[in-house]
């Protein structure tokens, strides 16, 4: 008898045609790839079918695009489950979780389609496997409209380090916009008992500010150092502070840069502001734009940048008790990420205006 997760038997559910199947509406709210990620990560930990319609039906382009589509193949390959009409374009699948195994796994996008969203739908899995999983990500590692790679590195392994999870990333390559051609491996450990519930209500003091640019291929050392005069001058304006901001040289498939600046505070706060550089702007410009996002929560009330914040709302929901966060006001992701949580779960979240720049989310 095939058990997954959850203990329910998948014979049956497959013989009773999508009995206990839940039926996710891919158009909800933000309609993007994050509808695809929550509830298929969610279908797989929970050990619970899913179909998901009108994929990415918010989008120019509807139906799963290669990043979608590999992230669907690794965390069915990760559980030996089953998907039903995953193909590029489609714009409904059917998802029947196996149980979460651990060991390696590999995926690879032909394009600059982001790993770092291919770690976003399997890194929760992984955390629920029997033992540690390790990857081996290729395409796009610094790509606009996703997080780049260091972003997850840094700011999303401390957030999830709140709740007892752990994983580790290695860059080998960077992959920029149009070729990607990155290599990560991430090592995710297993959580022993479950996922701790977490508190971020305080801003508490900034104990750091500090940046990386990466430069890579072909793409001259002089820029990243544009990048860094840009976001420095603006530091030291508002905080009368020279951060550490580093400028290092990659491997890299085609010529690129990009740069993340990332404040910490004493209560364990950690924010992150990043910019995939464009040909459009001046490096220096747009260092000191991602300064400026940054500044936004610097000292603030908030605990999170908008980023993270849609991304802790997984974890939360799968925590071992009431966790409690205060954040800016709700991204449209962030309330994406809740009704979907909601629809595939029996999680509880209530929101609670503090003030019009100021939120607490419960769950
Ligand atoms: P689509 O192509 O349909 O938009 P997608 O899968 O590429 O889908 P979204 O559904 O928009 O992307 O989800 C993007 C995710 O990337 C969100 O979790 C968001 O918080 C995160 N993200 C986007 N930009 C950044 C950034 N600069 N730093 C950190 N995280 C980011």
């Amino acid at each position: 008898m095939a058990l997954n997760n959850a203990g329910t038997d998948l014979g049956e559910t497959k013989g009773h045609e999508n009995r206990d199947m839940v039926v996710i509406d891919g158009s909800l709210l933000e309609g993007g790839g994050q509808v695809l990620r929550i509830a298929v990560a969610l279908s797989a930990i929970r050990g619970k079918a899913v179909k998901i319609t009108n994929i990415r039906a918010g989008r120019k382009k509807p139906g799963l695009a290669e990043q979608h589509l590999k992230g669907l193949l690794l965390v069915r390959d990760m559980c030996n489950g089953e998907l039903e009409n995953a193909h590029l374009g489609s714009t409904e699948i059917i998802f029947r979780p196996g149980k979460i195994t651990s060991g390696t796994f590999s995926s690879k996008i032909s394009t600059a389609g982001s790993v770092s969203l291919l770690m976003q739908i399997a890194v929760p899995c992984a955390l629920f496997a029997p033992g540690p999983c390790n990857f081996n990500l290729r395409g796009g590692t610094d790509a606009d409209m996703a997080p780049p790679i260091d972003y997850l590195k840094i700011v999303t392994s401390e957030v999830f380090a709140h709740f007892g999870a752990k994983f580790e990333t290695q860059v080998l390559q960077r992959g920029f916009f149009p070729k990607g051609g990155g290599e990560v491996n991430v090592k995710v450990d297993n959580i022993q008992t479950c996922l701790k519930p977490i508190i971020l209500t305080q801003p508490g003091k900034i104990i750091s500010i500090e940046g990386s640019v990466n430069v890579g291929g072909s793409c001259p050392i002089r820029v990243g150092h544009e990048f860094k005069q840009g976001a420095e001058s603006l530091l030291l304006e508002e905080f009368g502070c020279k951060p550490n901001i580093s400028v290092e040289r990659f491997n890299a498939y085609c010529p690129g840069s990009s740069f993340l600046i990332v404040g910490k505070t004493s209560t364990g706060c950690i924010f992150g502001s990043s910019v995939i550089s464009h040909r459009s702007k001046s490096p220096a410009q747009q260092g000191e734009e991602a300064v400026a996002e940054l500044i936004k929560f610097l000292p603030g009330q908030s605990c999170l940048d908008s980023f993270a914040q849609d991304q802790i709302i997984l974890p939360m929901s799968l925590a071992a008790g009431t966790s409690t966060v205060v954040c800016g006001p709700l991204t449209l992701h962030t309330q994406t990420a809740i009704e979907i949580v909601k629809q595939l779960s029996s999680a509880k979240f209530e929101v609670e205006k503090i003030s019009e720049m100021i939120f607490r989310i419960t769950c």
